[in-house]
């Protein structure tokens, strides 16, 4: 198993629970790749690299918290609260009308909205009803204008939900991505819509997956990087070359993101489809995230997180209420999609958001900042605008006993932890299947709930 992001962990997890001998070898000093936390020298706090959310449907995710038995570890919430400048507060949540109408009350009644702005959600909501064709080629935005969103519904609703969920722009997002986010966030239950925040550094969470692994007669190699690997026909076997020497393997899993599977490609014996695979990457288009973490003297706000409205910053998490056993007052500040905010200096990203949170948190203004970090992900996630599907392999790679993980591959989930862990047990399936054994670690769908059981997709 090459790479230890969280497709490569729940792959090798999986695996070794069901009996295989599973070598996990990842370049970095510690697992998580793009869902880490370490040790920031600047601060002398261990941080995430940002803020993950997961919902209540992303369950091969959370089949695989529950494999290294740390689901508990995660902090659920059905309650939003969104914020304007100013400070004029909506609560969002679910209410006891069945799906898709639980969260109608709320959002109803939610200041942030003009009865326009209403209307034309419920105008765009119900339409949402009715099946989207897979091979939709309409991007969000024009399918949005279509049904005439008012800018307040497109500012607060569409572009902060997509940027939050997809981290990209309404106009290059393809509309069955969206429908099927909205979909499992809004309407299909209560359930599917509950936000889990980790309550300790992301990294803590996969403290267990060595010893998981040690236990089930596997290993966990860090700090080495894989250069190349080939393949010995008669021995059917793979010897993989990394900086400090080689491996040898029966079955391999490339657990990578597309730039590391790029780069990986001219160093792989040739096959057919090598070479289409390589367009395929091509096509792939990385997006930001910029996350500010503040340590204030005094507390705030006595909220563990919030939506703010209207500026560049789209969430807030209060990270000393949120994780057990942080001191200090440390709010961290997500910007998503955010390539104007990742192109500013530090010095004036802070600013920006210093201003911007006072606008909301008006005590922003009497606390001292104590020390704060910057993080700039520039290679985060990857876009799904229309079309996009047909650049996504399978877990079939071009090569033999050789096996595709990774969130950018054929999972049907946008760039998230959801798609990474579901791409990992999709490759352990197929590895098993070519292994002449059945593993049953795709985790099912949540069922949609109430009116939604009848609403075809
Ligand atoms: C700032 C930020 C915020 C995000 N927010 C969210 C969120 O709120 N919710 C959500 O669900 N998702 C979020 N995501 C997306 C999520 O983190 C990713 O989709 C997911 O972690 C991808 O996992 P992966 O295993 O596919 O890839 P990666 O995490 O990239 O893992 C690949 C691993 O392979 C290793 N590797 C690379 N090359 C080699 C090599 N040659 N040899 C050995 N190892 C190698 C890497 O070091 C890495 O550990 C966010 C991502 C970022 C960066």
């Amino acid at each position: 198993m090459i790479g230890a992001g969280v497709s490569g962990m729940s792959a090798a997890c999986a695996l070794a629970e069901a009996g295989f001998r599973v070598q996990l070898v990842e370049r970095r000093g510690y697992l998580g790749g793009r869902a880490s936390s370490y040790p920031h020298p600047g601060v002398h706090e261990v941080i995430d690299n940002c803020q993950h959310a997961l919902f209540g449907c992303c369950t091969n995710l959370r089949g695989f918290y529950r494999r290294l038995g740390v689901e508990e570890k995660i902090h659920w919430t059905s309650e939003m609260t969104m914020i304007e400048p100013g400070g004029r507060r909506s609560l969002l949540g679910p209410s006891c009308l069945p799906a898709p109408l639980h969260d109608f009350p709320r959002l109803l009644s939610a200041h942030a909205f003009t009865l326009a702005d209403k209307l034309a959600l419920a105008r765009a909501f119900s339409s949402l009803l009715r099946p989207i064709p897979a091979d939709s080629t309409e991007s969000l935005g024009d399918w949005l204008r279509r049904r005439h969103q008012t800018e307040g519904a497109l500012q607060r609703f569409w572009r902060l939900v997509i940027a939050s969920a997809l981290n990209a722009d309404i106009d290059t997002i393809a509309l069955p991505y969206a429908a099927m986010v909205i979909r499992g966030l809004f309407m299909n239950s209560a359930e599917a819509g509950s936000m889990g925040m980790s309550t300790v550094p992301l990294s803590e969470l996969y403290a267990g997956v060595a010893e998981f692994l040690q236990a089930r007669v596997g290993s966990l190699l860090l700090n080495t990087p894989v250069e190349g690997a080939a393949w010995d026909e008669d021995a059917a076997q793979w010897t993989i070359h990394t900086r400090d020497g080689e491996l040898t393997s029966d079955s391999m899993i490339l657990a990578l993101p597309f730039e590391a599977t790029q780069k990986l490609l001219p160093r792989l014996p040739v096959e057919d489809g090598t070479e289409k695979l390589a367009r395929q990457i091509e096509r792939f288009e990385h997006w930001p995230i910029c996350s500010v973490h503040l340590w204030f003297d005094r507390e705030i706000t006595e909220l563990e997180h919030a939506v703010l409205l209207d500026r560049q910053i789209h969430w807030m998490y209060n990270q000393s209420r949120l994780q057990t056993g942080r001191g200090g007052h440390y709010i961290e500040l997500v910007i998503s999609a955010s390539r104007s905010f990742a192109a500013l200096e530090r010095k004036a990203a802070i600013e920006l958001a210093l201003t911007e949170l006072a606008e909301f948190f008006p005590r922003v203004k009497e606390a001292k900042l104590e020390k704060f970090a910057l993080v700039k992900e520039m290679r985060a996630t990857f876009g799904v605008p229309p079309g996009i599907d047909s650049a996504r392999p399978t877990a079939i790679s071009p090569w033999p006993n050789c096996f595709l993980a990774g969130d950018w591959t054929a999972t049907g989930w946008p760039s998230t932890m959801e798609s990474a862990a579901r791409s990992g047990h999709l490759a352990a399936k197929a590895l098993s299947l070519a292994a002449g054994e059945q593993l049953h670690c795709l985790e099912p769908d949540l069922k949609p709930q109430g009116l939604m059981r009848w609403m075809r997709r």
